[in-house]
């Protein structure tokens, strides 16, 4: 088994979980991204007119192809109305879970560009003021605010700050590594654009380069659901969906571990493939589980949906309470990264 760098991929996570990127909002976490993968100078990079980034690994004598994509975008919101007291109504963007981003610091990039400093919060939300019903109340968009931290208190003082509809607001990712955990709002889907990019780090440390031309792709669209529709190149014979496994009461994957996904919301993915990859991690001394996602889709799925005619799989390491305060471990980065370089160097 290739040797995995966890510092460089540890630190790397670290770096793009703090640089914020809500589906259309990515620009700057995937420019953060391509200027930590300078170091790989036999990269070509370049970018999707939808915004996602390429990066292509060119080698001599290449006939099939492959293809990696894992996704930068997040959950996030965006100012859906201003409200009479000045606060503001949100938008949720993806599957955001109201409920795990209450209370939660966030930003709101104003249409001018600055950072305004505000938190979410149920609209009745002193226990002294509204009692049993702060606790009892389903949290919808409609009944959840974002509190500005400034001299706000009508609608006209907050269009004064520059705030307007539309405008992307930021969940703080609280980012914590301890005893090999990685906790953070948004593991999914940066734990893998780390893993990758540690993947391509291995390699290029040992001397090797893939079997086949490989392009990655840093897709900006998952959380909506058509993120790698577009921007895999067509000759592409393979793509490798590395996105996180679901955990929880029934399911096989779990923080410590890889998973490949052989189902989820959108059918199983390509059997040959997937028999593949369980012989490389076999080969290689990479322990992984077997899964089926309930409610899950990904963006291998994405580009089969737009017609891409390509083999499609997807692994990733397990993520405790995915879509809410995230939590895996580095030991199942680790093992990603390597099952990655194993599928970069098969032929
Ligand atoms: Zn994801």
């Amino acid at each position: 088994m290739i040797e995995i760098e966890r510092g460089f991929m540890l630190n790397l996570l670290a770096e793009l979980l703090n640089e914020h990127s809500p589906t259309g909002y990515t620009e700057k976490a995937l420019g953060l991204l391509r200027r930590q993968m300078l170091i790989f100078p036999f990269l070509e990079f370049s970018t999707t007119r939808k915004g996602a980034l390429l990066a292509t690994w060119k080698v001599d004598g290449s006939s099939r192809p492959k293809a990696v994509t894992a996704h930068m975008d997040t959950l996030g919101a965006m100012v859906k109305e201003i409200r009479a007291n000045g606060r503001l109504s949100i938008s949720k963007i993806g599957g955001l879970q109201l409920n795990a981003v209450e209370a939660e610091g966030c930003w709101v990039v104003a249409s001018s560009g600055r950072l305004i400093r505000g938190s979410l919060l149920f609209e009745d939300a002193s226990s002294h003021v509204h009692g049993a019903k702060v606790s009892e109340t389903v949290r919808s968009e409609k009944n959840m605010e974002v509190r500005l931290d400034e001299m706000v208190f009508t609608a006209d003082e907050t269009k004064a700050l520059g705030v307007s509809v539309g405008d992307f607001i930021c969940f703080d990712p609280r980012v914590e590594i301890t005893n090999g955990f990685v906790r953070s709002r948004f593991l999914d889907d940066k734990a893998c654009v780390a893993s990758v990019v540690a993947a391509i780090k291995a390699l290029a440390d040992a001397g090797k380069e893939p079997a086949q031309t490989t392009t990655f792709h840093f897709s900006n669209y998952e959380e909506v659901g058509h993120g790698a529709s577009a921007g895999i190149p067509s000759d592409v014979v393979e793509l490798l969906t590395v996105d996180m496994a679901a955990v929880g009461a029934g399911q096989e994957s779990d923080e410590l571990n890889v998973t490949l996904c052989v189902k989820d919301s959108g059918g199983p993915y390509h059997y040959g493939l997937n028999n593949k990859l369980k012989d490389l991690a076999k080969a290689n001394g990479i322990p992984y589980k077997t899964d089926i996602y309930p409610y899950y889709g990904s963006d291998g799925e994405a580009f089969w949906r737009a017609g891409g005619d390509v083999a499609v799989s997807l692994i990733g390491p397990g993520v405790d309470a995915s879509h809410g305060y995230e939590r895996t471990h580095s030991n199942a980065l680790v093992n990603t990264a390597a099952w990655v370089a194993a599928f970069l160097m098969d032929a």
